[in-house]
């Protein structure tokens, strides 16, 4: 039997998307429920759990060569618990313990609620196990405990599970099972949570998000409509009841609820951002519709556009898939069309990889791997020209910015624009102003990022907030107030391209 470890310490690593990212969060929240302290290193830990995604092969195959780096660390301790989550969990289950010996613990994305009861079996020399349940009948939402000291700016709620599409290439059905919702009261509950802990902005997490049903929501939608959902409504909900909010975001939605109902909610929505991140994958129909997307080119237009023209300024952005099996070089020309009449100033682009269980299987993979890199390429230089365009197109302007913390690059603070655009910016005080609203003069735009300068009534505004926080005796207190707009007006000079930069919040 091995020895029971007091204050075990526990590493998490996560691979693939913002889901695992939020899944990971809340395995180190049960894990410190149950006495588990966060370790430094590998070599410290007492578990280490590799929270995984497989929406493509790349991440699956990343997570194959990261637990095999630590076949050396787990024979120098035999103690060590080696746990996989996530996707690649739930795809494989008990394979997986087969495939990669020195697995202790399998656990699927619906059942992190029981790593530490797992963890500590195999502490008592339980034999090595995988957990993968879906859990249909009463879905779990684990509530986020926002942590002291470690809450940020800019915080994820989850709202939904699973996925109800059927995109022939994506194997989240399979690995997330079929949607279930979180009641709107808890999303509120968590939401105001982070809101009180000192975070700013939500971003709503949903793997279509925008299909949201709640039957406690008093405004049901339309009927008839499958693509009418209450997401409309829950993001009234959220706007009503959290007012001290500053900015409410949303991914990942599915085009085929953009219907008219959420363009009002964006209309209406003072705090929703003004940036969209739509999927589009394709802009051939015929490849849209063997990947059964369920919309033509034609209607993705016509509905996000209707979304990006509820409000000035909306600036949108999408994920694509090149080198979907059957995909000619005209069908590829009518993605590159897409996203230059749409103007996306942001694209996620990915080669198409075949995935277990998806329909798209039947499909031969027979676009040329080089093709699929070359058109990716493409893909990129053009959406990247856009971003440029679109950055340069802001220098002069004035942007209200929500600083988040340092600079990745620089000494400076990184904030973000209503939209989404990086904000780099030199703050006296430093981080310790993360989490106000300033208005910055951008000055300069680089491939991906603006730079720019406070003006003085932003630099008046941080020291008076700095020193209501060290009355208050805290480094980042309750961050309620926004700088006031010195200029009634916002912008010293109106950008040409309407359709803006995005960045990512996904991948
Ligand atoms: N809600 C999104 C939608 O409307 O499709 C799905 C989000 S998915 C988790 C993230 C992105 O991964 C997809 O939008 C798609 O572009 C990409 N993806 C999914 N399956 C893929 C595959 N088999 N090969 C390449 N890329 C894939």
């Amino acid at each position: 039997m091995r020895p029971l470890v007091l204050s075990s310490k526990y590493v998490v690593h996560t691979f693939g998307c913002q889901m695992n990212a939020h899944d990971s969060d809340r395995m180190g929240e049960v894990l410190q429920a149950s006495g588990w302290v966060r370790a430094t290193s590998a070599e410290e830990a007492d578990l280490i759990v590799f929270n995984t995604c497989s929406v493509r092969e790349k991440a699956e195959q990343k997570l194959r060569s990261e637990v095999g780096k630590l076949a050396p660390l787990k024979s120098q301790k035999p103690d060590l618990v080696l746990a996989v989550a996530g996707c690649v969990a739930q795809q494989e289950g008990e394979a997986l313990l087969r495939q990669i010996r020195t697995l202790d613990i399998v656990i699927g994305p619906d059942n992190i609620a029981d790593l530490p009861a797992l963890v500590a079996d195999q502490q008592h020399g339980g034999l090595p196990q995988a957990h993968t349940v879906f859990d249909l009948d009463s879905p779990r939402f684990l509530a986020a405990m926002p942590e002291p000291g470690r809450v940020p700016v800019s915080a994820w709620v989850t709202t939904m599970k699973g996925c109800d599409e059927r995109c022939s290439f994506c194997i989240v059905p399979y690995t997330r099972g079929p949607e279930r919702y979180r009641p709107s009261e808890q999303i509120v509950s968590e939401i105001e949570r982070w809101v009180d802990a000192g975070a700013r902005e939500v971003t709503l997490l949903g793997q279509t998000v925008d299909s949201y049903r709640d039957d406690a929501l008093n405004s049901n939608p339309a009927s008839n409509d499958p693509d009418e959902s209450q997401f409309p409504a829950l993001l009234r909900l959220i706007a009503t009841r959290v007012p001290r909010l500053a900015r409410l975001r949303y991914t990942s939605p599915h085009p085929r609820h953009a219907t008219q109902a959420l363009a009002d909610a964006h209309a209406e929505l003072d705090v929703l951002a003004r940036h969209i991140h739509m999927p589009v994958q394709s802009g051939s129909d015929r490849i849209l519709k063997r990947m059964i997307r369920r919309y033509t080119s034609a209607e993705y237009i016509k509905r996000v556009r209707r979304l990006a023209s509820a409000r000035h300024d909306i600036t949108l952005s999408t994920d694509i898939i090149v080198g979907f099996p059957g995909e000619t070089e005209a069908d590829f020309e009518a993605t590159l069309q897409i996203v230059r009449d749409m103007g996306f100033v942001g694209v996620f682009g990915f080669k198409y990889s075949q995935r277990p269980h998806t329909p798209a299987l039947k499909l031969p993979d027979d676009v040329p791997e080089e093709v699929k890199s070359e058109r990716l390429a493409r893909l990129f230089e053009l959406s990247e020209s856009q971003t440029r365009a679109h950055l340069a197109s802001l220098v002069g302007t004035r942007q209200r910015v929500l600083l988040e913390g340092k600079s990745k690059t620089t000494e400076k603070l990184s904030g973000r624009t209503e939209r989404n655009e990086i904000v780099h910016v030199e703050v006296p005080g430093g981080v310790s102003a993360a989490g106000l609203i300033v208005d910055v003069e951008i000055t300069r735009a680089f491939k991906h990022s603006l730079e720019g300068q406070l003006d003085s009534a932003s630099v008046e505004f941080i020291a008076r907030e700095a020193l209501a926080r060290t009355l208050a005796g805290s480094s980042r207190s309750t961050r309620t107030s926004d700088s006031p707009s010195p200029t009634p007006q916002p912008m010293t000079h109106e950008p040409p391209d309407r359709r803006r930069r995005n960045l990512p919040l996904v991948q």
